[in-house]
């Protein structure tokens, strides 16, 4: 996990173009502690996890045992034939994806350009691996000098794809979960501001005036919504552009105090509501 945020943290959560130009063989996190120690470890548990789930019990030797990073990927390397692990063309160690397609929700497709995710195939990358193992271990291999880089990383993080780890992406979602939340306030803060400025008076005027740009009609505009309640300045001019998933609350922006709800919140508001829902059913 601490290699994960070291890696990722430098980028920026938006960077996406600094990515690509991140160079592979770039050393990683020099400075930070006990590196090869917390990469050994992480290799040796993702691994394991992959193949108990995969081949269970063959994790660990006759005398229970967990096997080493090196040897497991040895065992895995013996598994080709198997059925469960295909090799690519490029040398890769491939545990193809066992849920066929990953749909996002139809509400949320205005905001996405796909409607089907790719699958998450497990790349285990056995050389880049093997590797870096080398690279961890210089005080017993002599040609360890080089140490960590960032493709070693990459490799690593590959294989939280497995459906028996997936612990990174669920962080890193948390964390966007975390970001959307603090959007959320500061969007509040900023229509409280807002509203303060222009005055009740003033406010009352424009909700007067406000026409729907996005207006339902069934011809001409059938994916359209009536203006709702906003939950800050409490008058009828919340434009909705979309519902979330449970169809239950809009996202989209004021037209008089400007709050913005965006998908994530309308998401977990819709979630409770789909609760309360679901728990005054009984
Ligand atoms: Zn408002």
């Amino acid at each position: 996990m601490e290699l994960s945020l070291a890696l990722r943290e430098p980028l920026g959560e938006h960077d996406v173009f600094r990515v690509g130009a991140m160079n592979a063989d770039e050393p990683f996190a020099p400075n930070l502690a006990g590196r090869e120690a917390i990469f050994d470890q992480a290799l040796t548990n993702g691994l394991a996890a992959i193949v108990a789930h995969e081949w269970a019990g063959e994790e660990a030797d006759a005398k229970g045992r967990m096997l080493s990073a090196r040897a497991l990927l040895r065992l895995l390397e013996g598994k080709t034939s198997d059925g469960k692990l295909s090799v690519s063309a490029d040398g890769v160690l491939v545990i193809p994806d066992p849920h066929e397609q990953r749909s996002v929700p139809q509400s949320a497709t205005t905001f996405f350009e796909w409607a089907e995710l790719p699958p998450l195939d497990t790349r285990i990358d056995v050389r880049v691996l093997d590797d870096a193992l080398d690279a961890s271990q210089p005080a017993r291999h002599a040609r360890g000098v080089g140490g960590l880089k960032r493709r070693h990383i990459e490799a690593l993080l590959a294989l939280d794809d497995h459906e028996s780890l997936r612990v990174m992406s669920e962080q890193h979602e948390d964390r966007a979960w975390q970001s959307a939340r603090e959007e959320d306030g500061h969007s509040l803060a900023r229509a409280v501001a807002f509203l303060q400025l222009i005055g009740d008076e003033e406010a009352a005027e424009r909700a007067e005036r406000v026409e729907n740009p996005n207006d339902y009609h069934p011809k001409h505009n059938p994916d359209g919504h009536d203006l709702e309640l906003c939950p800050v300045c409490g008058f009828e001019t919340f434009c909705v552009r979309a519902l979330d998933t449970f169809g239950r609350v809009g996202i989209g922006q004021c037209l008089v105090c400007t709050y913005v709800r965006s998908l994530r919140t309308a998401d977990d508001e819709g979630f409770s509501e789909h609760l309360a829902w679901l728990g005054d059913k009984d």
